[in-house]
């Protein structure tokens, strides 16, 4: 499937971007950062700037100590040079998961084994680090997610459909970030089974018992 990248409305925080681009965060969070940075100019771009930031910073360190106004001569050291060659990704692509997670599953959507979880949705859990786990969830069209809170960072990642929750409308591309305030339900759109990749940092906090129970069979 094509994403259209003008259609994305959802994004990296610049925290996520720069935890990436200094190889901070956990193995199941870099892979939503790299698929999401896979498909989106705007937030590629951004990259690039926070690897260029942090590599001048790093060629600084040892021989100059970093004074007063280094940071504002590192960016305008980046900023008067020349523009960056960054080669989009092929856009035609046929395949609905992003290369990264290609990478992990093996190939494409018949790649994957998928678990029913109960509810209709099915999940697909990705070898990680244990810091963090990953996994593809798909949601049949027009079905709810049990509602749940989050004890610590959710990332999810739309790459086929759309849900919708409290907070707004999801699409392919788009990205949704939890954290530990937000209890949410999201619900796939009617017409299309929605797949999302999901990362999340904490057991989510289910609400209510069948949603406990929930939680068990999901494992997380
Ligand atoms: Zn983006
Ligand atoms: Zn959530």
């Amino acid at each position: 499937m094509k994403i259209d990248m003008t259609q994305i409305n959802h994004h990296l925080t610049d925290g996520l971007l720069m935890g990436y681009s200094a190889g901070t965060l956990p193995e199941a969070f870099n892979l939503v950062v790299a698929s999401h940075i896979s498909l989106c100019d705007e937030c590629r771009a951004r990259m690039h700037e926070f690897d260029a930031v942090g590599g001048a910073v790093m060629e600084q360190q040892g021989d100059v100590p970093m004074g007063e106004g280094a940071f504002a001569a590192t960016m305008a050291m980046i900023n008067s040079g020349p523009e960056m060659d960054m080669p989009a990704p092929p856009r035609n692509a046929p395949s609905v998961l992003p290369q990264p997670v290609r990478d992990y599953v093996g190939g494409d959507l018949d790649s994957v084994t998928w678990r029913k979880i109960g509810g209709g949705v099915s999940q697909a859990v990705l070898p990680t680090t244990r810091d963090a786990s990953v996994r593809l969830l798909k949601i049949p069209a027009g079905v709810a997610v049990p509602d749940h809170g989050h004890r610590g960072t959710e990332l999810t990642l739309v790459l086929q459909g759309a849900f919708e929750d409290e907070s707004d409308r999801f699409a392919a591309g788009d990205i949704e970030v939890a954290n530990e305030e937000m209890v949410h339900q999201p619900v796939a759109k009617q017409g299309e089974d929605c797949i999302c990749l999901a990362a999340t940092d904490a057991p989510l906090r289910f609400m209510g018992l069948i949603p406990r129970i929930a939680q068990r069979v999901l494992r997380i």
